[in-house]
């Protein structure tokens, strides 16, 4: 599986990072060794001294799709969860300068933090979905995909013309702002709404 990642989604997290805001969405890829199951610690990689954590809705991929159209989208995915896309923005700040790839900053073992996924039936309306992040019982980042500056099924559509689709590749939807660094000892929790998705001990 393969995990898709949209950046500057949101306009004031593009904003914060002086980012222009895209027209088309930009998105990167994770490997499957980014994956961090729920409920598992992470610990700081020794290469960076600024890992950031961005938390992000994320969509798991159902049905093997290529060219889906905005309007099937719908039919591509069931599950909603939440995740944390963890980035060393210190080596991305030096790969961007140098116009060179970013993925040593963000596809490294277990950048890609999931919790606990539900069905998006859950929701009366995909398109206002409140979402947090805490870090040591403080509220961080609050996002809600109202904000999104591309939804879900044009991302779906987006993606689908450059790169296959297939069951359990998941989505993460771009980050709201707030994001910032973390260090030995912090505590994340995610939040869908008021249901606790995601817990992360950082060590
Ligand atoms: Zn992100």
């Amino acid at each position: 599986m393969k995990i898709i990642c949209i950046g500057r989604n949101y306009a004031a997290h593009a904003k914060e990072l002086s980012n222009e805001v895209p027209k088309n969405p930009v998105f990167f890829l994770k490997p499957d060794s980014a994956l961090l199951q729920k409920g598992k610690p992470f610990y700081i990689p020794d290469f960076s001294d600024e890992i950031h954590y961005e938390v992000e809705l994320v969509i798991k991929i159902k049905r093997l799709g290529k060219n889906i159209g905005k309007k099937f989208a719908h039919r591509y995915y069931d599950e909603l969860g939440i995740g944390i896309d963890f980035t060393a923005r210190d080596i991305q700040r030096e790969c961007k300068e140098k116009g060179l790839p970013w993925e040593i900053a963000k596809a490294f073992d277990h950048s890609a933090v999931i919790g606990d996924f539900v069905s998006k039936s859950k929701f009366e309306n995909l398109e206002d979905i409140e979402f947090s992040l805490l870090k040591n019982g403080k509220v961080v980042q609050l996002g809600n995909s109202a904000n999104m500056l591309f939804k879900v099924d044009e991302i779906i559509s987006y993606v689908s013309k450059f790169m296959t689709l297939k069951i359990g590749d998941m989505i993460f939807t771009g980050t709201p702002a707030g994001v910032g660094a973390v260090a030995i000892g912090d505590h994340l929790e995610a939040f869908i709404g008021e249901d606790k998705m995601l817990d992360c001990e950082i060590k």
